[in-house]
């Protein structure tokens, strides 16, 4: 950690500095310059607590040699992490399809819909049993019936199954369901929720949120990493943008940053990220272009009576058509969509 003294600082100041870093245990390296001096960290920087550093009053900026994600971080981990879901791997060159509709409905359209989108390729069932909706009065959920219809029609089409978890006393009962556990947009900063996700050992889908930056993100990664659970897999599902044409907007950009920044698998979400059915198949391919990982879709078999994010959701037989591209880009990109795990008992 390097600390850039204030213009002026007098040798009281300077010296009060280095006390204070090395009443923390921590070596100070003081360099002084014509207009300015520096002092140099040397030391653990996880231990240091950089508001305390930043209350020193001769102190203008302090600047982090290491990212504050510790465990989410490239230098961490340089390679890749690949993540299992039951079967299933994301990252490391192993592309995950999810697909199914936003909501869990009723049973027999679940299957007809698992079923096409499994015939498509899909290795992953999707939907919400517990839906974090902006409005008290839009559909909730099934909650715990929907959980049941969700894993019985997995079973039933060999596929795993995701479903968003949204309160930390519901971890252990989705967990009971869910091989993979979804943190929502909403709830990427419920720590509480964080926490608990991260003492359990099931994969976790963590959503960026809206107006979270990618920084953001990782350090809500590192909650779930630092309760001892490894298996974060981040998704890209559109933040904030000015422009209402498009329902979020699209920052692919993000997924080669993730890369560059860390060594967790990142999908992108292109249903939540344009919230159109027109866009989504382009988007899909950008991101899988941009190296994501796999790729997140609604898909519903009549849009017109969908629970929830019907105007979004593409019909079978168009997810068929863009899982089609994506396995051709994903095999020309060197990288191979998971194949469908065996069928669970
Ligand atoms: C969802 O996956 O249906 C959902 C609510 O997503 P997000 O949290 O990204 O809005
Ligand atoms: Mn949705």
């Amino acid at each position: 950690m390097i600390l850039i003294l204030k213009g002026g600082a007098t040798d009281e100041q300077v010296d009060h500095v280095i006390e204070r870093v090395e009443a923390l245990g921590l070596k100070a390296h003081l360099s002084r310059g014509t207009f300015r001096t520096i002092v140099g960290i040397i030391g653990d920087e996880s231990e240091i607590v950089v508001e305390s550093i930043r209350a020193i009053p001769a102190v203008a900026k302090v600047v982090p040699v290491l990212p504050p994600y510790k465990l989410a971080s490239r230098e961490a981990h340089p390679d890749a992490s690949v993540v299992d879901v039951s079967g299933v791997k994301l990252g490391g060159g192993h592309i995950g399809l999810i697909a199914g509709p936003c909501s869990v409905e009723e049973e027999d359209r679940m299957h007809r819909i698992a079923e096409r989108v499994a015939a498509a390729g899909a290795n992953i069932f999707r939907g919400g049993a517990y839906k974090p909706r902006t409005s008290p009065y839009a559909y909730q959920g099934l909650g715990e019936e929907g959980l049941r219809i969700l894993r019985d029609v997995g079973d039933a089409h060999g596929m795993h199954v995701v479903t968003e978890v949204t309160d930390p006393r519901l971890v252990g009962l989705v967990s009971e369901y869910a091989d993979l556990l979804q943190v929502g947009a909403r709830n990427m900063q419920n720590f509480a929720l964080l926490n608990e996700v991260g003492a359990s050992q099931r994969p976790v889908l963590l959503k960026r949120g809206m107006s979270a930056t990618v920084t953001d993100l990782l350090m809500c990664a590192e909650y779930i990493l630092s309760q001892g659970n490894a298996n974060v897999i981040l998704c890209e599902r559109g933040i904030k943008g000015f422009d209402p044409a498009t329902r979020n907007l699209f920052d692919v950009a993000a997924v080669p940053l993730v890369h560059q920044l860390s060594h967790l698998p990142i999908i992108v979400d292109p249903s939540h990220a344009t919230g159109k059915p027109d866009l989504i198949p382009a988007c899909a391919l950008a991101g899988l272009a941009a190296g994501a990982d796999g790729v997140h879709i609604e898909v519903h078999d009549c849009p017109e009576v969908a629970k929830s994010d019907g105007p979004q959701a593409l019909l079978p037989e168009q997810y068929a058509d863009v899982a089609a591209q994506m396995k051709s880009l994903a095999e020309l990109l060197g990288k191979s969509v998971s194949p469908l795990p065996e069928k669970t008992a």
